[in-house]
């Protein structure tokens, strides 16, 4: 039931006068404030992330030993930070974006196991659930090594247990590897919009695929409720689980080592600025809430969405967050940018990036196709429509007046020679060979029909 009227909502929050006409745009958070005043009223801090980050260390002899593909890095999932200097040359050429500084790419698109950056949340939840699970039933202590979790005993103890999780298909695919592993059955309830390709690689692994003709929300709805019917199953809520949330986090720690490799601090001179792709908002909300404990004021956060599935913005702009979806705008949902699809944000993402995130960008699905083949014959890198969304944030940071404002506002200007400005590409490496050609195909049709 809608509990206001369209008229009213613009009228409060001009920016949805061109968001429902589906017109690329910015949104700035009027509610960001300093790091130190918004740290008071957070729910979660810097211990939940050094927590986290240790339990996935515990795991890291279990990973290596279950994925050969992770042992030289010891059983720990993580991307490369790689400079992209001739793309950003490039956008500086062709958008006119005037980008200085360094644009870097955070490539969780070639994550180990899931191929997007949907092995941090996801693989972490199942990873506590795991050992929740375990150390209840004396199949582990924190002295062994999580190795013995391999062993024939404890796979047919979890081959009792049921995860089952709500997806519109990355998701599924990470909680559905790392359970498939452990030894859980696993339901994923896919939405409408998931990939025939990310379907059959799940049924390859053994997992169940239910599959829905509605969207993200309604296989969320469905999965949760036959979850429940069942006291061995465990339900991944995406829209509420501060679990996953801070297995995204944990990103965030990492970085510091990465950045510093590549000569780079970040201080009060030296701002970064990162632009992430938004579905739910967890996987954004994540890496941005361990951003802002670290670097706090000298850290930019943005979100990027498809313009006619800008739920995080809608949510966030009207203060409504789960309570509105972009099918009240009268938005359809439906976008090329499979990860992105969701209509409506998670409620616990919104309220904590309330006063932590600078912005949300929206792109059209024809521009990640642009975005996709700029990449690819800049950098030889390929990334995922969604993926792409990223580049939105670097290419128009500098054209927009309400970003131009806040570079102004925020004392910038002066600063942005030694900025890093940081595309988290979300996911890809996972995308079968016939289906990128699709893509790079459909790159041309779109600019005609998009
Ligand atoms: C899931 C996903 C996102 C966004 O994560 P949310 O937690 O849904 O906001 C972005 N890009 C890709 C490729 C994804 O799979």
């Amino acid at each position: 039931m809608k509990i206001y009227e369209t008229a009213d909502l613009i009228r409060n929050t001009p920016v949805l006068s061109s968001i429902i006409e589906e017109r690329e745009s910015v949104w700035m958070n009027p509610d960001l404030v300093s790091f130190e005043l918004a740290a008071k009223d957070l729910e979660l801090s810097m211990k939940d992330i050094d927590e986290a980050e240790e339990r996935l260390n515990r795991f890291a002899p279990f990973i290596a030993t279950c994925f050969p593909e992770t042992r030289e890095q010891g059983g720990i999932i993580e991307s490369v930070l790689s400079p992209i200097p001739k793309m950003q040359e490039y956008i500086n050429e062709k958008y006119q974006s005037a980008l200085t500084g360094r644009l870097l790419l955070k490539q969780d698109s070639h994550l180990a196991i899931a191929g997007s950056i949907k092995a941090r949340g996801g693989i972490y939840e199942v990873l506590k659930h795991t050992e929740d699970l375990a150390l209840e039933h004396g199949l582990l202590s924190f002295q062994d090594s999580y190795e013995i979790l391999a062993a024939d005993k404890s796979r047919s103890f979890f081959n009792d247990h049921t995860i089952q999780v709500g997806s519109t298909g990355n998701l599924g695919m990470s909680i559905g590897i790392m359970s498939a592993a452990i030894g859980y059955k696993v339901i994923v309830h896919m939405s409408a919009d998931a990939k025939q390709w990310k379907k059959d690689l799940l049924r390859s692994h053994g997992v169940k695929v239910v599959e829905y003709e509605s969207d993200y929300s309604e296989a969320v709805l469905n999965g949760r409720r036959c979850s429940d019917m069942d006291p061995n199953s465990y339900f991944v809520d995406d829209e509420n689980s501060r679990n996953l949330f801070l297995g995204y986090a944990v990103a965030a720690k990492r970085l510091i080592g990465q950045l510093k490799d590549q000569g780079i601090s970040i201080d009060s001179q030296h701002p970064l600025f990162v632009y992430i792709p938004c579905g739910v908002g967890g996987a954004p909300g994540g890496i941005s809430f361990g951003l802002k404990q670290l670097f706090k004021n000298c850290v930019h956060c943005f979100f990027a969405e498809p313009v006619k599935a800008p739920c995080m913005l809608v949510g966030m702009a009207t203060g409504l967050h789960q309570n509105i979806s972009v099918q009240d705008i009268g938005l359809s949902g439906q976008t090329h940018a499979d990860g992105l699809a969701v209509g409506r944000p998670s409620g616990f993402a919104g309220s904590i990036m309330k006063p932590l995130l600078s912005g949300i960008f929206t792109v059209r699905d024809g521009h990640l196709y642009d975005y996709m083949r700029d990449l690819i014959e800049m950098e030889g890198i390929f990334l995922e429509p969604s993926a792409c969304a990223a580049f939105t944030g670097p290419i128009h940071l500098n054209q927009y007046p309400e970003t131009k404002k806040y570079l102004m506002e925020n004392q910038l200007y002066g600063k942005m020679d030694q900025a890093v400005h940081i595309a988290w590409a979300t996911g890809g490496s996972l995308v079968p060979e016939e289906i990128r050609k699709e893509y790079m195909g459909t790159y041309l049709k779109e600019l005609i029909t998009l």
